[in-house]
């Protein structure tokens, strides 16, 4: 064989080679950095006194965090509350729109396969490399609830959830008037299911309440939700003092192209729930 044979055969076998290196390396230098916790929760401060929390509605695969099991844990769920999320977001931008300033909103992005923030940390999690996913959701509402009460002196969250028992219906979670504890001893119970609470106003414009408005305050809630963690542990019968309210909209009001409606109403009755009780 010539040297010019030997030389072309060497090219010939050598240039795919260094093209797949090539391409390789440069594939490496492309990746994504590592996905960080902040990232599996929309984050944003807030002006206004009202706080937008919604746990169960996200997709996303927490990377190095296995499905969990739930064994030994009270209250296990790890069914998604379809359409939660973006029926939060849409309700936040209608409300921007008619209050003029940012609401603070924490919503979940990670699927509640691997985490659920509505629960005490030890029933929440099963590995410890959700540990910091967990933080990523509570610490933002934490400062938020933290920043209305020092800012407004009172404020209202709100936790969106679904469910699907009661389809054509929103339930009412306080623990039974519990997490409104404040807005109670303020404005007496016509400020929770009143004319111009929010919930009154939804069962006004043709939503279906559990317990309903007109129903006296002793009405025990529907028992499966009543108000979870979130509640639980912001509610204005706690240190943090922030009126919670968990709101569990039937699957009626999730459709894909039902929710947009559904969170229009919902600013309008927040909208004036905010113009009655939280304006100074
Ligand atoms: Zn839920």
């Amino acid at each position: 064989m010539s040297p010019r044979c030997m030389l072309m055969l060497f090219l010939l076998f050598a240039i795919p080679f260094v093209g797949l290196i090539l391409s390789e390396s440069g594939a490496i230098a492309r990746a994504d950095p590592p996905a960080k916790p902040e990232d599996f929760v929309r984050v944003q401060k807030g002006t206004l006194p009202i706080i937008v929390s919604a746990p169960h509605g996200g997709r996303k695969v927490v990377p190095g965090v296995p499905e969990r099991l739930g064994i030994g844990v009270k209250l296990f769920a790890t069914v998604r509350d379809t359409n939660t999320d973006v029926l939060a977001e849409r309700f936040v931008a209608d409300l921007e729109k008619q209050l003029g300033g940012k609401v603070w909103v924490v919503i979940a992005r990670f699927d509640r396969k691997y985490l659920d923030v509505n629960r005490p940390r030890d029933g929440a999690y099963e590995s410890e490399n959700a540990k910091p996913y967990y933080d990523a959701y509570h610490n933002p509402l934490i400062a938020a609830c933290k920043a209305v009460k020092e800012t407004h002196g009172a404020g209202l969250l709100l936790d969106i959830h679904g469910q699907g028992e009661f389809m054509d219906s929103i339930c009412r979670g306080t623990q039974n008037g519990k997490t409104v504890k404040l807005l109670k001893e303020r404005y007496g119970w016509t400020a929770v299911t009143g004319r111009n609470s929010v919930l009154g106003q939804l069962e006004r414009v043709g939503y279906k309440v559990l317990p309903k408005c007109s129903a006296a305050e002793e009405v025990k809630e529907e028992s499966r939700f009543t108000g979870g963690h979130m509640v639980g542990t912001y509610g204005s019968h706690t240190a943090y003092a922030i009126d919670a309210i968990q709101l569990e909209f039937g699957s009626n009001y999730r459709e894909r192209d039902i929710y947009p409606k559904t969170a229009h109403d919902l600013a309008d009755a927040v909208a004036a729930f905010h113009d009655e009780y939280l304006k100074k």
